[in-house]
């Protein structure tokens, strides 16, 4: 009878001891990222989850956010642990998996993760307006004008059947708008990627069901985040002197 408790104790112990052992064996993998360091970061929201309504909602956001994003980084860090993805940037990872089928998780994930974090730096509470400077004079030149690259912007993101992405890009030193499905991303085009409208059902659904021109036309006017998008523009493309 009195064996028990003094055994148990003593397995307690041990038990506690074993208990703290793996909780710090665990933490070293974590903080290892089991052999290698995360490729993919969880980049924070450049603003308040509700800052965004009534264009967004914070309920749209905080799914977008918290559970689309964060999926994606989570599971593209995952399926990048190992040798073959060992010290690549995000970029090249997505860039190595583009078009092989056997790599396809790996490049869904992985375009998917890069593709929200840049979205969301497209947006911004009280933006919209006009772009200015190089931007808009470049927008000028290749669609005729502001106006008619909304347009063509919102045709573009109509016409995308399903899920995927519309992008304004710079193409061998033009502008284009481009559209893709599903993970697509301008990286794996050799396309430098600009703005972006993200256009599958779970960034509007919540707040606008089946209306995606009135999503992306409230995205433009209310959120754009042009100096972003210059900032993006002059790295790659130095203002006209
Ligand atoms: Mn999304």
């Amino acid at each position: 009878m009195t064996t028990f408790p003094a055994i148990n104790k003593r397995l307690i112990v041990r038990l506690s001891v074993l208990a703290g052992c793996a909780l710090t064996a665990l933490f070293l993998v974590q903080c290892s990222g089991g052999g290698g360091s995360a490729i993919f970061v969880l980049e924070p929201l450049p603003y308040r989850q509700d800052a965004l309504a009534p264009t967004i909602s914070a309920e749209t956001m905080g799914f977008h956010y918290n559970k689309h994003y964060a999926g994606y980084v989570k599971k593209a860090n995952e399926l990048t642990k190992g040798m073959v993805f060992a010290g690549k940037t995000a970029e090249a990872v997505i860039q190595m998996t583009a078009g092989d089928a056997s790599k396809a998780a790996v490049f869904n994930n992985a375009a998917q993760a890069w593709n929200h974090a840049y979205f969301f730096k497209c947006l911004k509470p009280g933006g919209g307006g006009a772009p200015e400077g190089l931007l808009a004079e470049m927008i000028d030149e290749a669609f005729g004008g502001f106006m008619d690259f909304k347009e063509l912007f919102i045709t573009a993101a109509k016409d995308q059947f399903g899920s995927g992405w519309v992008w304004l890009v710079l193409d061998e030193g033009k502008l284009a708008v481009v559209t893709g499905a599903n993970a697509d991303t301008p990286l794996a085009h050799g396309l430098i990627p600009l703005f972006t409208v993200d256009v599958w059902e779970h960034a509007y659904y919540l707040d606008y069901q089946n209306r995606r021109v009135d999503f992306v036309k409230s995205v433009l006017d209310n959120l754009a985040n042009w100096d972003f998008v210059a900032g993006q523009l002059e790295k790659v493309q130095p203002p006209k002197k």
